[in-house]
């Protein structure tokens, strides 16, 4: 009891009670209470992309609190929220063109399925099964819990998690049995929508597959009139190498989820855009066909005005630039790693690096992640293993010489 502070009453594990106070944010680092600084190599859970306190949205954050705080964004509407949805539309491939304010990624997966089986029911199409990848994570909520594969965190809510298809995860030379899997989920006479995350599967493990066959189960969808949900919650804004994973596979989803990286990783943010005829589907005076999603701080205005600062950056500042010199260094890094026995599976998309640590008890695997996470905190560095994956997920604005550290870290965590 003494140990659980009223703060954070459910704690996920053990070292979460032993949480560090962070009182400031700089860049790629995190200042701690007690004067400790600490390099956020993980972006703070894959949120951060220009680092924190970057100038340009913590001014915008300010200019917006000035003017609007927060309004019901239910027949009434603000400019931060029209001019983001607008650049939204501009930015993203044509086909993408309404959005949809909610505020994290996991909601904006929600709404994504709703959207999917509102777009079959209101056409009276009898479609409402869900089909999803092998290791796939969405989220927390239950429609994000039961798309994602099921694991220790969702296991207690099993009997309310909705039965999804699992088709296996394309790994290097099996890609064709999930592109028949897919095939023969679609085929399926209640086949609804794929929901995926493009090209990497992140809380899964950061596993890397290839724009080829991204763009086939694109196509195998498309076939079978069958939705493609792109999660992009966490692979938007930068991490793969471009704006959006999608685009390296030259597709347009019918509905896309972004958020964390919306904002730069300021505020709580997220978005879901869908396609022209998902839209009019539930467009309608019709009370039964209207899409029923309203949450309280949908399309707050001053979140709307740091991702449309966040987006400014992506025009006025080099960061295409510097997610490719990003990218380049973490290659650099990485490969003595590639012939490192003591390392396995060193993969690289965009600005992310992963590999996994060989561990040779497999009862060690449990635990390995939170005793890997202490020995990097107690070198000044937030890294946070996914079992013996250990992962490079930093801000890009994050200097060689502080990669440098990292990489020295993981190779004295190898011996
Ligand atoms: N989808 C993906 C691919 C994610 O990585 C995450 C978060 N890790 C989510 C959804 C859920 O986002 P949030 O934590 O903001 O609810």
């Amino acid at each position: 009891m003494t140990d659980s502070p009223i703060w954070r009453p459910f704690t996920q594990h053990a070292l979460q009670a032993r949480a560090i106070h962070v009182a400031r944010g700089e860049g790629a680092w995190l200042e701690c209470a007690d004067g400790r600084r600490i390099l956020d190599a993980i972006s703070s859970w894959w949120v951060i992309t220009h680092g924190h306190r970057h100038p340009k949205i913590v001014q915008a954050i300010k200019d917006q609190a000035d003017r609007l705080d927060q309004v019901i964004f239910a027949g009434f509407t603000h400019e931060p929220a029209e001019a983001l949805a607008r650049r939204l539309v501009a930015l993203t491939a044509p086909g993408l063109d309404h959005v949809f304010y909610s505020d994290s990624g996991s909601t904006s997966v929600e709404v994504a399925i709703k959207m999917a089986l509102g777009y079959f029911r209101n056409r009276g199409v009898a479609r409402n099964r869900i089909i999803a990848l092998e290791h796939g994570y969405h989220g927390d909520t239950i429609g994000a819990m039961s798309t994602g594969a099921r694991s220790v965190f969702n296991a207690a809510y099993e009997p309310l998690l909705f039965d999804v298809t699992r088709i296996p995860f394309p790994s290097v030379g099996r890609e064709q049995a999930t592109l028949d899997a897919l095939e023969a989920a679609c085929r399926s006479a209640d086949a609804a929508a794929l929901v995926v995350e493009p090209l990497v599967l992140g809380a899964g493990g950061m596993l890397v597959y290839g724009a080829d066959t991204l763009r086939e189960m694109r196509r195998i969808c498309a076939s079978h009139g069958v939705l493609f949900v792109a999660d992009e919650v966490m692979t938007g804004f930068g991490r793969t190498g471009t704006l959006f994973a999608c685009e390296q596979a030259g597709i347009v989803p019918d509905i896309a989820c972004y958020a964390k990286g919306i904002t730069g990783g300021s505020l709580p943010l997220a978005v879901t855009m869908c396609a022209e005829e998902i839209f009019q589907a539930h467009y309608s005076t019709d009370r039964s066909r209207t899409f029923f999603h309203s949450s309280s701080f949908t399309a707050n205005p001053i979140a709307c005005a740091a991702a449309l600062a966040n987006l400014e950056i992506w025009e006025s500042e080099d960061v295409r630039g510097r997610i490719a010199r990003l990218a380049a260094m973490q290659e650099e890094r990485l490969l003595p790693f590639a012939n490192d026995a003591r390392f396995t599976n060193a993969r690289r998309i965009g600005t992310i690096a992963a590999l996994d640590l060989r561990v040779r008890d497999a009862g060690y695997l449990a635990t390995i992640g939170p005793e890997l996470y202490e020995f990097f905190i107690s070198r000044g560095l937030l890294l946070r293993p996914l079992g013996n994956t250990i992962y490079i997920l930093p801000p890009y604005c994050i200097e060689p010489s502080e990669l440098d550290a990292l990489y020295a870290a993981i190779d004295e965590a190898g011996d």
